[in-house]
């Protein structure tokens, strides 16, 4: 369990969504692992050639596998913003190793960064729409009291880093009319890499949101509350 619970109640909602979402994350880092493993394996068995490439990815998956696990033992332990910026370092090094996994644990990943590092301070948490401070709706979740979105951790990501993720996504949709044209390119290992990566990780990350919207919804507020203290809007949840 954690140590140092906030007092404040997003916080202490923060505090608890942010150790589920982070191992969901390292299972995913774990099954791309197992998966890198065996795909390299099947190369040898159908007689092709390894290359020094395909080792590194591997003995990558291993190492963050290790650096995932190490990370959710931290937030059993001791949650900070500190831990943090590790999930964001995670995530990108996730994000360059390629795969649907890896893609979607790391966007579970910067979603729980996102939240954690504005827990940590104390200072509240803002809506990722309008910047709004949440509020928390008893011990359930925080919503925004501006546009009324439930917040969701491990789901919720700013939307800046969204629209960097569609436009990724097109960006690497234009690679493929070049492929087409000059498929030459294809040869080009960094081509390759780098339209494959904004593709993949842009295209998964523009589903996820949509894909994880079902978790998010809206609360209604009462009319003009004079305060927004979380407690007192607890009856109006729906
Ligand atoms: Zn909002």
């Amino acid at each position: 369990m954690n140590t140092g619970t906030p007092e404040d109640p997003v916080s202490r909602i923060v505090f608890r969504e942010v150790p589920k979402t982070v191992r969901t994350a390292f299972l995913l880092f774990l099954a791309s692992t197992i998966l890198a493993v065996i795909a390299t394996n099947s190369f040898v068995l159908l007689g092709s050639p390894i290359s020094s490439l395909s080792i590194f990815f591997e003995a990558m998956s291993f190492i963050l596998a290790v650096y995932a696990g190490v990370l959710y033992l931290l937030a059993r332990q001791k949650l900070s913003r500190w831990l943090g910026s590790q999930f964001y370092l995670l995530a990108i090094l996730g994000l360059f190793q390629g795969g649907i996994f890896y893609a979607i644990a790391a966007y579970q990943l910067l979603s729980a960064g996102y939240w954690l590092r504005q827990a940590s301070t104390g200072n509240g948490c803002r809506c990722v729409r309008d910047g709004e401070n949440v509020v928390a709706l008893g011990d359930a979740f925080p919503a925004c009291p501006k546009c009324s979105r439930r917040a969701s951790i491990g789901n919720d990501i700013p939307k800046r880093w969204y629209k960097t993720a569609v436009a990724a996504f097109i960006v690497g949709l234009a690679f493929l009319p070049l492929w087409i044209l000059y498929p030459t390119l294809l040869g080009n290992v960094l081509v390759w890499y780098a339209g494959s990566r904004l593709l993949y990780d842009g295209g998964i990350f523009t589903f996820s949101k949509f894909a994880l919207a079902s978790y998010s919804g809206y609360v209604r507020f009462p009319p003009k509350t004079p305060s927004t203290d979380g407690e007192s809007l607890l009856g109006n949840r729906n």
